[in-house]
């Protein structure tokens, strides 16, 4: 339920509030808004049954929340919630746009990426340096020796650094380093990884699983601001169908109607979304005319060399050009890229 606080209610009310929920073994989310707070209390709301919120002091109302998902929901907060980590800035009127390789292939390939995309308007960096690959003869990833080059690569740039953790063990060592965490699409259920993202204060990039509805997306996302990590950014990356000319689905309705139920921002990925490096820009100036706070696009200084997913990485002339479209379309509707 949603206990909704009188816009004068005092901090000693709110805390109060807080006490009474903690009382019955529920959590207490406090939210504050421009106008009022509300604190949207999660557990097992038969719980709260007959707890009388509604009269103690500074209360103005308690309501249900409807849908499944709670915190996540645009009923606990109307405001959309605008992610900073860094350089990157996703929500609101900004439309953040990380850029960079699949992997982390070499210092070179990564500092030299990180300036390009800079120069061309990215505001962060990615780069896999823990790899999920399909096949387990595919290259892995440089690991720990990765995430140090991305880390020279920020060094070098400013650019915010987004890096997957692919298990819960990895958390505390890819925090140290990254900006935003990102939760890749085979993990997205992968619910003791969520939670360990969901305890930390880093950002997260939470890719939705390309067999997911959006509805399961929304309840991972959950998981990590149930966790009190408030920082989460929802990924659409294309879902599997029987179509075979792209590699996944991109759906693109995705967005507009996250909008409508969240105030989580929502980033899209045309790289993974198609497979194919000719479709990237059409697909990344379409996203951002569907809604999108932000865009993930794999580039590379030579893509057809790249450790993985060439095919579908852009070079940086490409990626020039793809940021002139989106910044057109960006502009048209009021909004700014990077
Ligand atoms: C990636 O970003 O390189 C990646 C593996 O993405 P996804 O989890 O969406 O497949
Ligand atoms: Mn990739």
């Amino acid at each position: 339920m949603i206990i909704v606080m009188q816009a004068d209610a005092s901090q000693a009310d709110i805390d109060r509030v807080v006490q009474r929920v903690e009382g019955l073994r529920l959590r207490p989310h406090v939210i504050v808004g421009t106008e009022r707070t509300v604190v949207a209390v999660v557990g097992d709301e038969r719980d709260a049954a007959g707890s009388g919120f509604e009269t103690l002091p500074g209360v103005a109302s308690v309501m249900p929340i409807l849908a499944p998902y709670k915190v996540a929901s645009r009923e606990v907060q109307s405001e959309p919630t605008v992610v900073r980590a860094g350089s990157l800035v996703v929500g609101g009127t900004s439309i953040g746009v990380i850029a960079g390789p699949c992997s982390v292939e070499s210092l070179e390939q990564i500092v030299e990426t990180a300036r390009q995309v800079k120069a061309l308007g990215a505001t962060a960096l990615r780069g896999g340096a823990f790899k999920p690959r399909t096949s387990p003869y595919s290259f892995q990833g440089m690991k720990e020796q990765g995430l140090e080059l991305l880390a020279e690569a920020r060094r070098e740039t400013g650019l915010a650094i987004v890096t997957e953790v692919v298990s819960p063990e990895d958390v505390p060592l890819v925090a140290r380093y990254a900006d935003v965490l990102q939760v890749g699409a085979r993990n997205m259920q992968n619910y003791r990884l969520l939670e360990a993202v969901g305890r930390t204060q880093v950002a997260v990039l939470l890719k939705r699983g390309p067999a997911a509805t959006v509805e399961e997306l929304l309840l991972a996302a959950e998981y990590i601001l149930d966790g009190g990590n408030r920082q989460v950014m929802l990924c659409e990356r294309g879902i599997r169908t029987f179509e075979t000319h792209t590699r996944f689905t991109l759906p693109l309705a995705t967005v507009p109607w996250l909008h409508a139920r969240t105030h989580l921002p929502v980033v899209v990925d045309p790289s993974h979304g198609t497979g194919h490096a000719n479709l990237v820009p059409a697909m990344a100036a379409a996203s951002i005319a569907a809604g999108a706070d932000g865009l993930i696009v794999e580039v590379h200084p030579d893509p057809k060399c790249a450790s993985s997913d060439g095919a579908q990485s852009l070079d940086f002339p490409a990626f020039g050009r793809m940021m002139d479209l989106c910044r057109r379309v960006a502009e048209a509707l009021g909004r700014t890229l990077g």
